[in-house]
């Protein structure tokens, strides 16, 4: 299935305008070329090119090129007067479209369809068709690769690969081998060419470090000009003091997630929330939780996503959602998700629209992503979002117990070369009374300056000191941690 037997029929459909939206040119032409071959015996029609720089030229038999008819009105203009029936492949014409001469001198021709048959077939990345023209378009989608066309892609860059080094096979790892085939859906037949080449020719073989390269190139080719961030750091729950029950759910829900054999009798998890105090790790927990399920972790912008006109939001959102789903698996991580979805004040209609393409998106998908939205600020959040089912769990990170933080900040002052040895930690921790993991860390941070500008070694005595002057958030806001707290209570389930 190569997808010539769709694109023939709705050319057989007698529409004067054909779109194709396509990055794969090559691949369209050459379509294109072998549905003329395999028309030529029963219903004969030259089939031409044209480009802005070689103007119209013979695609089924080689002939020079006209560069009389380079300019996009002349090549117009040449194929009204034509009296013969033609298929005219126009390659990035979309800018002109936009000149009514161009547009008016298009609907001759289709008007004029039923007297003779001149096809045009519009190739570009992206094509507005401009009203005066719907009527007489068809658009094709080219179906992409499924996984049997992937894994044959795959096979066919291995061989290339085997009969260009002599003495040498690609050596493959076969799980690494299913996730490749797995990682490359939702590209093209010449990107998916394009990465299995890169993943593949770097060192003669397919092994599990080659992912994160393709998913990275995925991304790339996928999100261009869009919403969603590739987070290149990531963390480890290693790097995390404390959440020790989220870590625990993760874990059991990873097989189920991961699509493990063992485990095609549970539901994919779908996402959390993650509600809580400001400094307390929710943005390290969400780039842990990627590398708890060993896939991708991007990152969607809401600031990027909101645009004055009407309708072009939800758009943003919507292109941004589906190159999630095409990334499946992944995790998609909404920071500060009330800011995004709710706290437009006076844009009433968008948030409503923009929380509603959300939720009908999270409602629906199928595909592999985990959604981690962190939060807060749970007075600006939508009831519509923390309904019970929406996620799968709303946890709730509170400031780190006395034990936490003797661990929070024996990661903090490792991270930095502090040999443990020298720190009284549970002492240290003891002080830290309200403490969030972001102050302790600001205290190793601010006591290791103090210790060098005196020329020390870093003490407990540094510590105390800033600990001392800190006055921690739990303090300054002392109200709304309690009313989170209370909020919390009873809707949410604890991390630790
Ligand atoms: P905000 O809501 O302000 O974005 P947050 O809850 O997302 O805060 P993080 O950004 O994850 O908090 O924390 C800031 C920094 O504080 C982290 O990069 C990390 O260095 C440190 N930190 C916070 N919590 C912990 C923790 N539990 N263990 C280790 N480090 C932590």
């Amino acid at each position: 299935m190569d997808g010539s037997h769709d694109l023939e029929l709705i050319l057989r459909s007698r529409t004067p305008i054909v779109v194709i939206e396509s990055r794969d040119e090559a691949r369209m032409l050459r379509l294109l070329q072998s549905i003329a071959i395999r028309r030529a015996s029963t219903n004969y029609i030259p089939v031409f090119r044209w480009t802005i720089t070689d103007g119209l030229q013979r695609l089924d038999i080689s002939l020079e090129p006209q560069t009389l008819n380079s300019e996009p009105t002349a090549v117009l203009k040449h194929i009204r007067a034509v009296n013969k029936p033609g298929l005219y492949v126009l390659l990035d014409f979309h800018p002109f479209l936009e000149d009514p001469v161009n547009v008016r001198l298009i609907k001759d021709i289709c008007i004029q369809f039923r007297d003779v048959e001149r096809q045009i077939v519009l190739i570009s990345h992206k094509v507005s068709v401009p009203q005066e023209l719907e009527g007489f378009c068809a658009r094709f989608d080219m179906a992409l690769p499924d996984e049997s066309e992937r894994a044959r892609l795959v096979q066919k860059v291995i061989d290339e690969y085997n009969a260009e080094n002599s003495g040498k096979t690609v050596q493959v790892d076969s799980k690494a081998h299913e996730l490749l085939v797995q990682n490359l859906s939702g590209l093209s037949y010449a990107d998916t060419n394009r990465l299995a080449r890169k993943a593949i020719y770097v060192d003669g073989a397919i092994t599990k470090s080659d992912l994160p390269q393709v998913m990275q190139a995925k991304y790339e080719l996928l999100n261009r000009g869009g919403a969603l961030q590739f987070e290149y750091d990531t963390a480890t729950f290693g790097d995390i003091g404390g959440l020790a029950k989220l870590k625990a759910w993760l874990s059991h829900r990873r097989p189920a997630f991961r699509g493990d054999k063992s485990a095609a009798h549970l539901d994919a998890p779908k996402g959390i929330l993650l509600l809580g105090i400001q400094g307390c790790g929710k943005s390290l927990a969400a780039k842990a939780i990627s590398a708890i399920f060993g896939v991708a972790l991007l990152r969607l912008d809401f600031a990027a996503i909101y645009d004055k006109y009407h309708g072009e939001t939800e758009r943003k959102l919507r292109e941004s959602l589906n190159t999630a789903d095409v990334m499946a698996p992944c995790v998609l991580w909404i920071d500060e998700v009330e800011k995004g979805i709710a706290g437009r004040g006076g844009e009433t209609g968008t948030t409503q629209r923009v929380l509603g393409t959300f939720l009908t998106w999270m409602a629906e998908k199928k595909s592999h992503v985990f959604v981690v939205a962190t939060a807060n600020d749970i007075s600006a959040m939508p009831p519509e979002l923390v309904r019970k089912g929406r996620f799968d769990e709303i946890f709730f990170v509170d400031l780190p117990s006395e034990d936490i933080r003797a661990s929070i900040l024996a990661i903090h002052l490792s991270r930095r070369k502090q040999p443990l040895g020298n720190f009284d930690i549970a002492a240290l921790a003891r002080l830290m009374i309200g403490f969030s993991g972001a102050e302790i860390e600001q205290a190793v941070v601010s006591a290791l300056y103090a210790a060098h500008a005196q020329d020390k070694p870093l003490a407990d005595a540094h510590i105390e000191m800033e600990v001392a002057q800190t006055r921690p958030l739990s303090v300054v806001m002392q109200e709304r941690i309690e009313n989170m707290r209370t909020w919390a209570a009873g809707r949410t389930v604890s991390c630790d």
